[in-house]
């Protein structure tokens, strides 16, 4: 017999039956009660986490305690975002063929750098590749990265465009750098998300090199303020108002912009998804006109977290940005995911994506997407019958901002609905109001989830 480690002979013990029956049916316990309990953790759960603070351990610790200790101390202080109240940031909710998916693929823990790596991702990645294509009516020729969310597929699609532009103008970047490069002009409306500035800021630009475009009341770049553009220029666009939840008008805009050569980036994190409704899909018209796209698999489309997708018409432009050569790397006839990304090693976040599209289908996706834009309209409806609060803007989609008489009242009135539990939202501010925000991101949320936030948000103003 060959000799073993302690370590060797403990770690196989552990992998068993028991350890992860457990895990499994602590996971359905949290989820059986997470649409009942209170949306935040009590005081008592937040205090409770101090268990965690502890030096490095030196010695191990068996399989089934861990587990244990973050079923007792790490659930309670977890946020109900699996429930059908929270309306926090812009958060989705996990379509349970997800999720499920998501737990199997754990067992296969599949790198996705390379298709030598995982020929499954490879498959899956370039199926949902042309699903994408097909959801959001986009070129045959756009290709697919899968990343870690809007804030990566934002950096990769700017990083394209800024590869593609500089190409344009005489000028190889990954060769010369910034220095001494021809300049690149940048165009946004005032209210384009931050993680746009700050994938701009990654990619050598500052903040002053930005020419913000003014925005009417509902946040949306105004066409006749747009300046000229060039064949030197970026342009980014936004599908889904991080506040208002409104769209650019992408088809004045790009009647305005179609000849001049500029390269259209789309921030669509949670609003591309409005293109799944017959109904909402006017909001998305034109967007097919751009060159890259930025969406969020977990967030109005509902996958477990860590999902997100740059989509770009220019393939060469995209891996030309993120590419990487190493003696080691075997590029394939097959889709290598990592051309895609800005990183090499991934998990395996296709498998869930591929779960999450292949459970709604087209059908489901719409109804899922409407009925977020209908209990947000509810709610809007409810809300403003109560005297003393406001809706600020139309409800175009999923997000609705609610105000009070004074910004006093709105942060008090905030702080109670929050610790009430009933529900979660968080604040915002919105042309110098404070603001409360919500915003519907889940399948769960039903018109009796709305209604006991409704009258959670009364009770705290009274
Ligand atoms: C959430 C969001 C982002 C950032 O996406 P992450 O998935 O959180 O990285 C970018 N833009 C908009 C409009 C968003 O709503």
């Amino acid at each position: 017999m060959s000799h073993q480690t302690k370590t060797q002979i403990r770690l196989a013990a552990e992998l068993n039956e028991t350890l992860f029956n457990q895990a499994h049916a602590y996971g359905m316990e949290y989820l059986n009660e997470v649409t009942t309990r209170t949306v935040f953790p009590s005081t008592q759960a937040i205090h409770n986490l101090t268990i965690f603070d502890e030096p490095l351990p030196k010695d191990s610790a068996p399989a089934t305690e861990i587990l244990e200790l973050l079923n007792e101390h790490g659930a309670p202080a977890t946020v109900a975002q699996m429930g059908g109240r929270y309306f926090g940031f812009v958060s989705g909710g996990s379509v349970p063929a997800g999720l499920a998916a998501k737990s199997l693929a754990t067992f296969w823990d599949q790198s996705s750098a390379m298709y030598v790596q995982s020929p499954l991702v490879s498959v899956l990645e370039t199926v949902v590749e042309s699903w994408l294509q097909e959801a959001f009516g986009l070129p045959h020729e756009t290709v697919a990265g899968f990343v870690t969310g809007s804030s990566a597929a934002n950096f990769c699609g700017l990083a394209a465009a800024r590869f593609r532009i500089l190409t344009t103008l005489g000028w190889n970047v990954n060769q010369n750098g910034l220095r001494n490069a021809p300049q690149v002009r940048i165009v946004t409306g005032r209210h384009a998300h931050s993680t746009v500035v700050k994938a701009l800021m990654l990619l050598g630009f500052g903040k002053n090199d930005i020419e913000w475009v003014d925005v009417d009341a509902q946040g949306r770049l105004i066409v006749e303020k747009l300046p000229p553009l060039g064949a030197d220029t970026i342009l980014i666009l936004q599908a889904g108002n991080v506040n208002s939840g409104a769209f650019d008008p992408f088809t004045e805009i790009n009647q305005v912009v179609k000849d001049s050569g500029a390269w259209i980036h789309i921030d669509g994190a949670f609003g591309l998804w409005a293109n799944a409704s017959n109904e909402l899909n006017h909001h998305t018209k034109g967007i097919e006109f751009a060159n890259s796209w930025a969406v969020d698999g977990h967030k109005t489309l509902n996958t477990p977290y860590d999902c997100g997708i740059v989509l770009c018409n220019d393939r060469d432009a995209l891996t030309s940005a993120l590419h990487m050569v190493g003696d080691y790397i075997v590029y394939s006839e097959q889709r290598d995911g990592m051309l895609y990304t800005p990183d090499m090693s991934r998990r395996s976040r296709i498998i869930e994506l591929w779960a999450t599209i292949k459970s709604l289908g087209k059908t489901g996706m719409s109804e899922m997407i409407l009925n977020m834009h209908r209990r947000a309209v509810q709610f809007a409806k409810e809300i403003n019958k109560v005297e003393g609060f406001a809706v600020l803007n139309e409800v175009v989609f999923n997000q609705v901002m609610v105000m009070c008489n004074t910004d006093e009242i709105t942060n008090t009135v905030l702080s109670k609905i929050q610790q009430d539990g009933v529900c979660w939202a968080g604040g915002s501010v919105w042309f110098g109001r404070k603001v409360i925000r919500i915003s519907v991101c889940s399948w769960v949320t039903n018109e009796a989830d709305i209604t006991l936030s409704v009258n959670s948000f009364k009770k705290a103003l009274e």
